[in-house]
């Protein structure tokens, strides 16, 4: 360990790029990985993240904050979690249907989902598609 950090490695700018982009690319398939979360208040969720901090650290209240529902940016993801076992369930059983799909994962709370659930879900399942694809592409095994 001591000897490593005597002799830095010298860090090309691509390289730093490339691990850029793969932090990138982790990013996404996390908001694939984690259910939202209830969907609370921003007043409830600065409540419980303030009493979280006078019990633990700031940074352990800002993450659970986080993970409660607040994200850093882009749109709020609600139903992402569920497109990896959508995408499971299809590849073991091919014959299944958007809809079929649909009423086993989308996590609405509707009591039959309806064609607008299969869309919502099939693009999911699309964009986890492509995002696998991509990482295995950029950095195979
Ligand atoms: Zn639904």
């Amino acid at each position: 360990m001591a000897a490593l950090m005597e002799r830095p490695i010298p860090i090309q700018p691509e390289t730093l790029e490339r691990l850029r982009q793969a932090v990138r690319l982790l990013d996404q398939l996390h908001t694939f990985a984690l259910p939202a979360g209830p969907e609370l208040p921003r007043e409830s969720l600065e409540a419980g993240r303030d009493a979280i901090a006078r019990l633990q650290s700031p940074e352990i209240a800002q993450e659970i904050f986080e993970i409660a529902g607040e994200h850093r940016r882009g749109r709020p993801v609600t139903r992402r979690h569920v497109a990896a076992a959508a995408l499971e369930a299809k590849q073991q059983n091919p014959s299944l249907t958007r809809l079929e799909l649909a009423q086993k994962f989308c996590p609405c709370d509707k009591a039959r989902h309806n064609a607008d659930c299969a869309e919502r879900l099939r693009r999911d399942m699309q964009r986890l598609n492509a995002l696998i694809r991509r990482i295995l592409r950029d950095y195979p095994a």
